[in-house]
């Protein structure tokens, strides 16, 4: 590969206009509640708020200070630490940072497990996902047309996160020559009115015949790795003209794929990439530092919220502490519920078992447990995400659960809950469901007890006679 045929898109190897529909997936997830960070404009925590998150204001007013430092592109080097136990919105707070920002600028999820994996390095990994969290945003000077009022999204899918969120999709080439004859097509079917302006439309595979598939775009961040924008503007006659002007935004990470020759752009559909070479990164941040110089690129650097940092080992951790010296690096925000412990791999002990020279790099943000009405009115938050009706008894005994045992473990009993009552021909969920459920599913706590008096019947055992008299 030589550094003057950088491509960014998959399109230069397209020829025919291949089009797909991902069917939107009505999937509730774990934070699928949260739709923010609930501040208002002096970035102060609303009690009540549309985003859904609750409590947590010292933390969720230092997490708009973050989001107003990306928005003001303040990034290069920047990293925090959300400290907190188990089940006290870390994550809840990230997702909600990440909808804060928004699709214009990539937000990049990674569990510090997935860092180790059979396929990749450690660095290898962790390099990939720091340059999936670079977005570039390129302008292409190219022959388009300009004709009526339609919008065309061309897309390409990131497959890393094949199957989650759905966006109405369309068309995976910028393939001029295919452009112009559904431009074209599409003119006609506009004076015929059988589109109009607005529409999203899609495009046969085979036929290359036009249909009408309503209005509302959805674009999922999962899938506009390498998107980009046609659109139809009226002029008078309704004429099409040659005009110019197509924006790219891509990540690094999907330039190095598309570049690396082992791999080739079809890694990005498969979502496995392997190792890239270095001297292709290399070869492309030279370039694409050129494409900046020429103002063709704009650098927009992103988010990278790895959860459960306590996870990675020292190796993992220089190189973190490498990655945050760069001039492109990422915003990267850091999870761990661990206090004192082990720095993975070694026997030093440090706070939230991350070494100290990273330690003093990051602005720690601590969250703290919850009272018991903010368990209630997380636990109603839930329910209504997931359409479930339970009377107020049901919602204080599952309350109560929650602060006697885990939250995590209520949430969970929710679900449970509904199916019971739904098997005794009910809608909504009653006390004695919820009772049911927690006799049928154990928490840790009781686990943990039931274990300590039956401990001799289970297989390995490995406590000593001290340690089984102490417990
Ligand atoms: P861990 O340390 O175990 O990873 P965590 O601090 O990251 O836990 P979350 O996963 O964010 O905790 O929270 C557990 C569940 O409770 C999630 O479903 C999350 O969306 C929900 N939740 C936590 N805090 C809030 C909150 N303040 N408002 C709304 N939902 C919340």
């Amino acid at each position: 590969m030589t550094s003057t045929n950088i491509q960014y898109t998959t399109t230069t190897t397209s020829t025919t206009s291949t089009t797909d529909i991902i069917t939107p997936l009505e999937r509730v997830g774990a934070h699928s509640h949260i739709h923010g960070l609930g501040l208002n404009d002096l970035l102060e925590a609303l009690p009540e708020n549309e985003s859904n998150l609750v409590g947590q204001p010292t933390a969720r007013r230092a997490m708009g200070l973050v989001f107003k430092m990306i928005q003001q592109g303040q990034l290069g080097g920047r990293a925090v630490l959300l400290a907190g136990p188990p089940s006290t919105g870390k994550t809840a707070l990230a997702m909600g940072l990440s909808q804060e920002i928004g699709e214009a600028v990539p937000f990049v999820h990674l569990s510090a497990s997935q860092v180790f994996s059979r396929d990749l390095s450690k660095t290898e990994a962790l390099t990939q996902a720091v340059r999936r969290a670079m977005g570039i945003q390129i302008v292409e000077e190219t022959e388009v047309l300009e004709g009526e009022v339609v919008e065309i999204q061309i897309d390409s899918f990131a497959g890393d996160n094949k199957g989650k969120k759905a966006g109405k999709l369309t068309l995976c080439t910028t393939d001029m020559e295919t452009i112009y004859d559904l431009g074209h097509k599409m003119l006609e079917m506009l004076r015929t009115e059988q589109i109009s302006a607005g529409d999203v439309i899609r495009i046969d595979k085979g036929t290359g015949q036009i249909r009408k598939l309503g209005r509302s775009f959805t674009r999922s961040r999962d899938y506009d790795a390498v998107s980009s924008t046609t659109k139809f503007v009226p002029t008078p006659e309704g004429e099409i003209q040659k005009r110019q002007t197509i924006t790219h935004m891509v990540s690094l990470h999907e330039i190095d794929v598309i570049n690396s020759r082992q791999q080739g752009f079809l890694a990005l559909f498969a979502g496995d990439t392997g190792e890239i070479r270095q001297e292709i990164r290399d070869q492309i941040d030279v370039k694409v530092a050129e494409w900046k110089e020429e103002g063709r690129a704009t650098l927009v650097p992103g988010v990278l919220f790895l959860d459960e940092v306590h996870m990675l080992d020292m190796e993992c951790f220089s190189f973190l502490n490498r990655a945050l010296e760069s001039e492109w690096a990422p915003f990267v925000v850091m999870a761990t519920n661990r206090g004192l412990s082990k720095i993975r791999g070694t026997d030093y002990i440090s706070a939230h078992g991350i070494p100290v020279d990273l330690l003093d790099r990051l602005m720690i943000i601590s969250t703290q447990p919850y009272s018991v009405d903010e368990l209630r009115q997380i636990l109603q938050v839930r329910c209504t995400e997931e359409q479930v009706e339970m009377t107020p008894t049901a919602l204080e005994l599952l309350t109560r659960i929650a602060s006697e045992t885990a939250l995590r473990y209520a949430m969970h009993l929710i679900t449970m809950s509904q199916l019971q009552a739904e098997r005794k021909k009910r809608s909504i969920v009653e006390l004695e469901d919820v009772e049911l459920c927690y006799q049928l599913y154990y928490d840790v706590k009781r686990s943990t007890k039931l274990l300590m008096e039956y401990q001799n019947q289970f297989l390995f055992n490995e406590l000593s006679v001290e340690q089984e008299e102490e417990a």
